[in-house]
Formats: C-alpha cells, structure tokens, sequence
C-alpha cells in the first residue's frame, strides 16, 4: 500500500565480522527501493555521524578500520515511492566474540533525534552582493538548502553540500541583489529529505563600498558583519590591543611599489591608482602585491585573502575562511570552490573528494569508484563493498572535523 512511510519496512543484519570490522546486508521487504543510506554513528563523548550513500544494487557492506574501543550505532534508509523507511538500528562494539543489539524504537524516530541543525546564520552585505556564513550542529545532513528572497519574490534557491558553510551570492552565482533593497537569506539542513522544522533566516540591504553599514541600519546588527577595509589587524581579541592598531588604520597611505603612486580601496579591492596593481591585506597590518603570491588569491572573500598550502597535501586554503580551494584535474591553475563543481563531492571518501567526469562516468577523482545518479543525488556505486573508516577516527581525534568552519571576519 502506498501511503504511510512506515508500512515499508527495512530488514537489516549487522555482524562482527573481527576486529574493527563490522558486515551490514539487507533486503527491502516490499520496497522498491531507489537508493540507500548506510548510516553510522559513533558515541562516546564527542559523536561522529557518517552516511553512504549507496546505489540501489547493493545489498551489502562492510565497514573496516572501525575503533575497537567505541561503540557504534547502524542503521539503514531506503529511499521508496512511499518515502524514507529505516531498518532499526543495532549498537555494536567492533570486538571479535561481542554481538551487535537492536535499539529499542522506531528507525526513523531514532533517526530524526539526530539529524544536523543550522545554529547561526551571519550576513555581510555589500555592492550588489551578500555573503552569509553559517554554523551547523553535528548530524545527519545532506543539503544544504539556501533561499534568497527580496521584494516578496524568490531570487535563488540553492542546494549546497553539507561541507559549505559560507557563499557569496551575487550576479555571477545568477542572483540579482539591487543596492538599497532588503533580501532575507533562509537556511535549513536537511537529510534524505527529512529536514528538521526550523530554519535560520536573517536580512541585510546590499549596498555600494562604504554606505554599507548606514544602510543596514534597520537590521538587527547581530546577524550582521561588515567588508574590513583596513590594513590593522582584523580581529581584535582582546579589548586593550585595540588602540595599539590604530596606527595601521586605512588612513595610512601606501604606495605603490611598482609605480609609487598611491594605492586606494576601489570595489573591495586595494589597487594602485597609477598601474593598477593589486595588493592584498594581510590581516596582520601589512599587505602583499597580489601577483607575487605563490598560490594566489581566494574566491570566497572580498576584499580578497590570501590563499595557503595545507601542509604535507595539495589542498589549498583560504588564509581567512579555511575554505577549500580544489585544483580539478585538466583545468591547470584554475581553483573551484566545493559550491561550484559540477558533479558535487564523493560518497567514498572522508573527507570527501569531488567526483569527475571520465569518459562517460562520474567517478571520485581519488578513488575512482563510480558514481551514478539516482533520485536528484549522486549514489556510489562500488567496485568493492567496503568503507575504510579509518579516516573518520583520525579526522574526529585531531579535532579536523571542525577546520573549515566559517572564519567570520569582524567588521568596524
Ligand atoms: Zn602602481
Ligand atoms: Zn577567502
Ligand atoms: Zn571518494
């Protein structure tokens, strides 16, 4: 019968298959079932949330690498005609002799208890553009989904992966803001299209370089942050350092080294009034010329930062926001941001990687598992069926899960 999500229901059979090893194999009893999710939860004091999301061919899975000394909670999700249906979930501890238990409750119930939120929303708005930067609680997510509304109207609806926690919307992202006009930006987590009730919503006025805050006035400020044209430190810590920087505010003319004439803020952008050349700010009170930099300059903030090498790997980051900038293979020096790659990122891999075209496939441009559209997503379709969960340890232990985050920079 078609109709309530619960009248599928999901038979899930969890083993211990060894040491660190945990054998997941189901069956959709009466579901014709378009894809799942393998949903893992680590407890203990700081929980890690990892879903897979599988196509609908496979029937099993392991998962190796596992902590023998955690406790781990599984389950897994069909997407039906009817609806999400989830298996129960069973607690297992990854030790040779110990059995894995079912959880007392209904699967979904149990699921939704632990599904991300976004927790802060902030708004910076500018020449016919805003940036918003958002935090999310730990959690299943797999969308973001962004609204932005102004005069009443819908401008843009974007779904973003769940590893975006900030975007600029302007004219080159297809969304018109006129200055002097109020837009409302809405934000929500969702997760296999559960999505929690509340949502984050704040409005800011985009205007021209410099009337910025006089015309968001009307705004509450809190959810507010301002472009920093200076050359003083951008964040003040503590409150008695302040005046110490005032020495290197804006009002510090710098010259040009090139041409010595004078260098001037001109649409977020500090350039030479002679030769055009453009420098970048620091952070820290000083400037560099930007065609001298190494990796060059990010995408993500304007004024423009300056974009760092992670150490021992290829990833580049912007030195402001941490974000991630990706070099795919083939476009030589050219960086993407994870908002703008055309196929998203992968399902086997953590952190994950963003998935490419080769000849006619999608794949994982580390891994090259394939990947295959099913239901609107990008489903793993695996050569073998096994997730290392290695990297998901390491990465929660060293505390990386939260690099990355927003890295707000404070107005004046
Ligand atoms: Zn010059
Ligand atoms: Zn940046
Ligand atoms: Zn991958």
């Amino acid at each position: 019968m078609a109709g309530s999500p619960r009248s599928v229901s999901v038979a899930l059979s969890v083993t211990v298959e060894g040491d660190g090893r945990v054998g997941l194999a189901w069956r959709g009893e009466g579901a014709d079932a378009r894809g799942y999710q393998l949903l893992v939860i680590r407890s203990g004091a700081r929980r890690s949330y990892t879903a897979l999301k599988l196509s609908r061919e496979v029937d099993r899975y392991a998962i190796t690498n596992l902590s023998r000394h955690q406790r781990y909670l599984c389950a897994l999700l069909a997407a039906t005609e009817a609806g999400p249906a989830c298996s129960p979930w069973y607690s297992v501890t990854p030790r040779a002799g110990l059995a894995p238990r079912e959880e007392p409750g209904a699967g979904l119930e149990l699921l939704a208890a632990h599904l991300a939120r976004i927790r802060r929303l902030t708004l910076m708005p500018q020449d016919q553009r805003l940036t918003a930067f958002w935090e999310r609680s730990e959690g299943f997510v797999d969308t973001i989904a962004l609204e932005v509304r102004a005069r009443g109207k819908l401008l843009k609806r974007l779904a973003l992966e769940p590893e975006v926690a900030s975007i600029s919307l302007d004219a080159c992202r297809g969304v018109r803001l006129q200055n002097g006009e109020s837009a409302l930006v809405q934000v929500a987590a969702s997760f296999a299209g559960l999505a929690p009730a509340a949502s984050e919503a704040a409005s800011c006025t985009p205007a021209p370089q410099g009337g910025e805050r006089e015309a968001n006035q009307g705004h509450p400020q809190r959810q507010l942050v301002y472009p920093f044209l200076d050359l003083g430190p951008e964040l003040v810590v503590f409150e008695e350092d302040a005046g110490e920087t005032s020495a290197l505010s804006s009002s510090a003319s710098i010259l040009c080294r090139a041409c010595r004439s004078r260098v001037a803020w001109r649409s977020y952008r500090l350039v030479c009034t002679g030769c055009g050349a453009e420098y970048i700010p620091t952070g820290r009170g000083d400037y560099l010329e930007a065609g001298r930099l190494r990796f060059g300059t990010c995408r993500c903030c304007l004024p423009k930062k300056i974009l760092i090498q992670r150490g021992g790997s290829d990833s580049l980051l912007c030195s402001a926001s941490g974000k991630e900038h990706i070099r795919l293979p083939g476009e030589g020096a050219e960086v993407r941001l994870i908002e703008d790659l055309p196929f998203g990122l992968c399902q086997c891999c953590r952190p994950r990687r963003p998935l490419v075209r080769r000849g006619e496939a999608v794949r994982c441009s580390k891994s090259d598992e394939l990947h295959r559209q099913e239901g609107g997503a990008w489903a793993l379709a695996p050569s073998q069926p096994v997730f290392d969960a290695r990297a998901i340890d390491e990465l929660l232990d060293a505390g990386l899960a939260e690099i990355g985050a927003t890295g707000v920079s404070r107005g004046r």
